[in-house]
């Protein structure tokens, strides 16, 4: 099934929203300035060695991330003594990562979804995108809660019944398995980067901006595809990198059952909320078609390596600290971690459910009890066509431009102070999603602002703040 292109349809007057005013251009007209270019050679550079840093911390200094660093301040020890007694590359972790990921692809391409067929108000199998700024509309085949439920169903069977592995083989081979991530990671990014030049997917949806350094990190393909279904967002947002996050949270609870004979609440706690958030993205997967990673960003090594790296070493930070510390939390504090997890949750999903109810019905439905206010917009896509489109100015989308990242950050701040406050490792994780939420939110208003030109002016003197009412 190929990608459609879509035109613009008459406006109920009878005219084409081209004879109407000039609307706003939708490109790629990106300059590279200095300061994103500095920031994209900064984390090319860095962001492997952060992942390294705390993934180290955890095995050689019980989770101190201070620790390290003052005693190499100190002259106690060398980076070279860290780097020989940091476990290396195995042929085992490189047998259970490439049988996982071939796995999870086999997953992907091979089994239809069939579980919307059984699972009343499930959206799954072939779903539209988005439409791209070439004026196309992909098909997707929407599986990831079957891919999850057959992989945990899997999990739960060797666990209990066949015992092929140990369910604390992740913990085991966590740092053995970073080094095949990375490998995957760079791989990725680097085929999608030359498959750009030789053979993209589709050339109209290419972005080159002239500098390689931002176009390897940033990517130049929107939606690069081998063959009709194997899409490479879908595939390595989704999974193997979200489907492994429960599954790596399972095996650090193994793990601390296994050292000292139990679980504690904290990590029950840790690994109920961070479930919730995962089955959530795959319950709403055809809703995250629609989201910005999707629609908008290119996949380049900010996608691939983020996925197969950052997202499941640094997502998964509280549970592997968990292991070295087995906090106990009083009843007090669980409860109050989980109703603030909770209501995060809850602020997150209801917004971004507005969001989705109001661009599916086109404003005509009901929220908060009454029919949604809204500012009608027009913007150009590349190939000279007019859009309309519009942005809801009432529910969550009237208190705030963005609540549904308030919600996640709740929910974010919740998994940290589920381990009490022994160390700053569990907390690494609110700070880095505060600096991402608030870096996409500019982002995103950025892009908007070029989409919509006045028509978004008018939508932020309507919703003036952006994550807080009354502070940003
Ligand atoms: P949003 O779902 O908020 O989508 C932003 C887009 O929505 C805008 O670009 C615009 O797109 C449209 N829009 C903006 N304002 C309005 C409005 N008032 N009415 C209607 N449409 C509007 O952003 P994301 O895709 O970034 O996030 C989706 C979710 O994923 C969020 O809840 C976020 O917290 C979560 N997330 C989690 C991450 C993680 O690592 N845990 C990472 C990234 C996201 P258009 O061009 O169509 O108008």
């Amino acid at each position: 099934m190929e990608a459609t292109r879509r035109r613009t349809q008459p406006s109920a007057n009878g005219k084409t929203s081209e004879q109407s005013e000039e609307p706003a251009q939708w490109g790629r007209a990106w300059e590279v300035d200095w300061f994103s270019l500095i920031s994209v050679i900064g984390l090319l550079c860095f962001a492997p060695f952060i992942v390294f840093y705390f993934v180290m911390a955890c095995d050689q200094y019980q989770c101190s991330v201070s620790q390290p660093l003052f005693e190499l301040l100190r002259g106690e020890t060398l980076l070279l003594s860290i780097w020989a007694r940091t476990a290396s590359f195995t042929w085992s972790a490189a047998k259970i990562y490439t049988i996982w990921v071939a796995f999870q692809a086999f997953l992907y391409m091979c089994v239809p979804d069939i579980t919307h067929k059984f699972i009343p108000g499930y959206v799954g199998g072939v779903q539209d995108g988005a439409l791209t700024p070439a004026g196309l509309v992909n098909k997707y085949q929407i599986n990831g809660l079957q891919c999850w439920l057959i992989t945990h169903a899997l999990w739960y069977a060797n666990a209990n019944f066949f015992h092929w592995f140990s369910p604390t083989i992740i913990f085991d081979n966590w740092i053995p398995l970073m080094w095949c991530a990375n490998i995957l990671g760079y791989a990725v990014a680097t085929f999608a980067f030359i498959k750009a030049y030789l053979f993209p997917t589709n050339s109209e949806d290419c972005k080159f901006t002239g500098n390689l350094f931002y176009d390897y990190m940033m990517g130049i393909e929107f939606n690069p595809r081998i063959g009709e279904w194997f899409d490479f967002k879908l595939f390595f947002n989704g999974r193997p990198g979200i489907i492994a996050w429960t599954l790596i949270n399972l095996s650090y609870m193994a793990k601390q059952q296994e050292l000292y004979s139990q679980v504690t609440n904290s990590m029950i706690l840790v690994n109920v909320l961070q479930a919730i958030y995962v089955l959530d993205f795959f319950w709403n997967e055809a809703w995250y078609l629609k989201t910005i990673d999707i629609c908008h960003d290119h996949f380049g090594w900010y996608l691939g390596w983020g996925d197969c790296v950052w997202l499941p070493y640094l997502y998964t930070l509280q549970g592997l600290y968990l292991v070295y510390h087995p906090v106990q939390l009083s009843d007090a504090h669980a409860l109050a971690v989980l109703l603030f997890g909770l209501v995060g949750y809850y602020i997150f999903r209801s917004t971004n459910h507005q969001k989705d109810l109001f661009r599916r019905t086109e404003g005509s439905c009901s929220i908060w009890g009454r029919k949604p206010t809204f500012i009608e917009c027009l913007y150009r896509s590349a190939d000279g066509v007019v859009h309309r489109s519009k942005l809801m100015t009432s529910g969550f989308w009237g208190v705030a431009r963005h609540l549904n990242y308030t919600g996640d950050l709740m929910g974010s701040l919740a998994y940290c102070a589920a381990c009490g406050f022994g160390h700053m490792l569990p907390y690494f994780y609110i700070v880095y999603m505060t600096i991402l939420l608030v870096h996409r939110c500019v982002r995103d208003e950025h892009r908007c602002s070029s989409k919509y030109g006045k028509d978004w002016k008018c939508y932020t003197d309507a919703v003036p703040y952006r994550l807080i009412p009354g502070v940003f």
